[in-house]
């Protein structure tokens, strides 16, 4: 493993331990907190552990936007109530979190999660479905198009983004450009390839509860994104005629289109919900973190055109995704733990009351991004903002099925709707 612990410090004594955050918010599900620090801290496997990986059963190879990868590593990781821990290891290396990650390693016959010695949870790896090693009529391995999480099929049509063709626009977090130029793949994938993949992986029974896609940014066309739209359109369009012309469960995570994109795309697909990821809910650290979003759509805008989707989609079906920590990173952002929650939870509040959800994800500081060396929050900070965003959702009557446990499993908080 090439993790770079010089800088891991002595951070154990600076933040709640695992266990001290679990008895200090007893109402939280303790998986949901295990599930938080796994993803922030990402984990490293044992011999053991991989002596217990079997490539024929076990999900090892994916490719997506953001992952290249082929070794015989698992994915990924489920935990005892069927909730799934996203981690994998990046190009370039694990997470550079500023901790030391997990350790999966097997135990009087279990796999399960290690920390400092002690075990700390059973887990398992996720399992290959029957399409994966599978080659569309062109001759593509279909796992090259379509990658998948426990219950879910995963759609990376563009896997790069436009932002980052424009000097200084790309997102400081992000690391798709990096995986892109790491490997040899596709920037754009075939429609024919992804329909007829689809329509294998489909054939498997009681596995999949939702098709999802999502990619980088395509600002052509005759308006601003009218390519990228396009391409949905007609890759969804595709897969809906699988459906019989009927909506499915699915979901887009796009660039925050317009009414008028929005609607065309609702209209000619099957597609069921909207997400665009706003990123970080504060306009200044949104314009400094996201520039290309900033200069080619606005922080406003893309809160407008959230609010806008919600007459489309309907409520509980338009959310937005947050990269929960960036607003910490230096030298810009909150230095103060309760200043950010108090005005994240506002605009999350506000955002809300016109029926968009909020949900976050858990900061896996990527050591190929502009951000490697910045340091994500401590664990009590992911559990109290995940319990605000449980609140806010309730207080709506925001319902998080589009996002749930089964159709993603990457927000931690979102699991707190199953209570
Ligand atoms: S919009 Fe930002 S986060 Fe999304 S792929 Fe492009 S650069 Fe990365």
């Amino acid at each position: 493993m090439s993790y770079d612990r010089s800088h891991t410090g002595a951070w154990r004594e600076k933040e709640l331990s695992l266990r001290q955050v679990m008895e200090k918010y007893p109402e939280v599900s303790p998986f949901v907190i295990i599930k938080t620090d796994a993803q922030r801290r990402g984990v490293e496997y044992a011999d053991r552990a991989l002596a217990a990986v079997d490539p024929d059963i076990h999900l090892t190879k994916v490719r997506s936007d953001y992952s290249n990868k082929e070794d015989l590593t698992p994915v990924s990781l489920m935990m005892r109530d069927g909730t799934s821990i996203c981690t994998s290891v990046d190009v370039g290396g694990n997470t550079s979190s500023g901790r030391d990650p997990y350790l999966v390693d097997v135990v009087d016959g279990k796999v399960v999660l290690v920390d400092e010695n002690r075990v700390i949870e059973e887990v398992s790896y996720w399992e290959k479905p029957d399409f994966h090693e599978k080659e569309t009529s062109r001759g593509t391995p279909m796992w090259h198009v379509v990658s998948v999480r426990p219950q879910r099929l995963c759609i990376h049509p563009h896997q790069h983004c436009d932002y980052w063709k424009t000097p200084g626009h790309g997102c400081k977090f992000c690391a798709m450009s990096a995986v892109y130029h790491s490997g040899n793949k596709p920037e754009l994938l075939d429609v024919r390839d992804i329909v007829e993949s689809v329509a294998e992986a489909i054939k498997e029974p009681g596995r999949n509860v939702n098709i999802f896609l999502t990619g980088g940014t395509l600002c052509g066309g005759e308006n601003f994104l009218d390519d990228e739209v396009n391409y949905y359109e007609e890759i969804l369009g595709g897969i809906t005629k699988l459906f019989g012309g009927r909506r499915f469960p699915s979901q887009l995570i796009s660039t925050a289109f317009s009414f008028e994109q929005l609607r065309r795309l609702y209209d000619n697909t099957g597609l069921t919900s909207y997400t665009a990821d706003i990123e970080v809910l504060n306009k200044d650290l949104f314009a400094w973190i996201c520039p290309g979003k900033a200069a080619t759509i606005g922080y406003d805008e893309w809160k407008e055109r959230l609010c806008r989707a919600v007459e489309i989609f309907g409520k509980g079906n338009v959310n937005t995704g947050l990269v929960v920590g960036v607003e910490f990173a230096t030298p810009n952002g909150f230095e103060n733990e309760d200043e950010a929650l108090e005005s994240i939870l506002a605009e999350a509040d506000e955002l809300s009351s016109c029926g968009v959800g909020v949900v976050g994800c858990v900061w896996h500081v990527s050591p190929v991004s502009i951000f490697k060396k910045q340091i994500s929050p401590g664990l009590e900070y992911y559990v109290r903002l995940a319990k605000g965003f449980d609140r806010i959702r309730r207080k709506y009557g925001i319902n998080v099925d589009m996002d749930n446990y089964r159709r993603c499993g990457n927000h931690p908080d979102t699991d707190l709707g199953r209570i």
